[in-house]
């Protein structure tokens, strides 16, 4: 398969349970739940998206025809030696693309491979730290995984819905933009204490 990358680059995770971690981040092009485009957001499932997702004309980015020639493009931006090696695959919807021969190699190259989804598609075999993020009004299928992470306030989700799901980290993070957005995520941090705040570490510090 082709794979179409909209960029790939070293930085820190600025979210979750592994915030701060040295981490490639791997983005695909393209999501199910927006074109990405401005003209199509009041109609689109997911309409708070702050991610460019459109193209491949990232740096780093392109058409790559083989697993093993865009793992290559991961381990060289990773720059570093074997320690700890991460690659954080997102997009747009990284399951949209995602297959177990990229796992593979990247498996081969030394790399922890997480994956941030929306959860509307089911996660392939072999990912080592799953990040779901579920969106109001969309069907969520993949129900399990190592995190859940709740942008909020979002009307139309009910937290205490989602604690029955199979996921031992949740978090609530701030929307970007609302102006109640921090207080919404503090308060039910609060008020329900399996939650924990999570903030946009990488937003505060000025990374990308
Ligand atoms: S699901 Fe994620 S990538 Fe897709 S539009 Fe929503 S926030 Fe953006």
């Amino acid at each position: 398969m082709t794979y179409a990358v909209k960029e790939c680059f070293l930085t820190l995770q600025g979210e979750g349970v592994q915030a701060g971690s040295r981490a490639v981040f791997l983005r695909f092009a393209g999501c199910n739940l927006w074109s990405g485009r401005e003209q199509d957001r009041a109609q689109a499932q997911c309409r708070f998206c702050d991610t460019d997702f459109v193209g491949t004309d990232g740096i780093n980015g392109g058409k790559f025809r083989t697993a093993a020639a865009l793992a290559d493009v991961v381990e060289d931006v990773w720059a570093g030696g074997p320690d700890r090696r991460l690659v954080v695959i997102t997009g747009g919807e990284p399951m949209l693309q995602l297959d177990p021969p990229l796992i593979d190699a990247l498996h081969g190259r030394g790399f922890r491979v997480a994956v941030e989804s929306n959860g509307t598609l089911s996660a392939v075999a072999g990912i080592d730290w799953l990040c779901v993020s579920p969106k109001a009004g969309t069907k969520v299928v993949q129900r399990s995984g190592d995190e859940l992470k709740l942008v909020w306030p979002q009307a139309g989700i009910d937290p205490q819905a989602l604690e029955g799901w199979d996921f031992p980290h949740l978090l609530v993070q701030p929307m970007d933009g609302p102006e109640n957005a921090v207080e919404a995520a503090i308060a039910l941090a609060m008020e329900r204490p399996r939650w924990r705040l999570s903030l946009q570490a990488h937003k505060v510090v000025g990374l990308a």
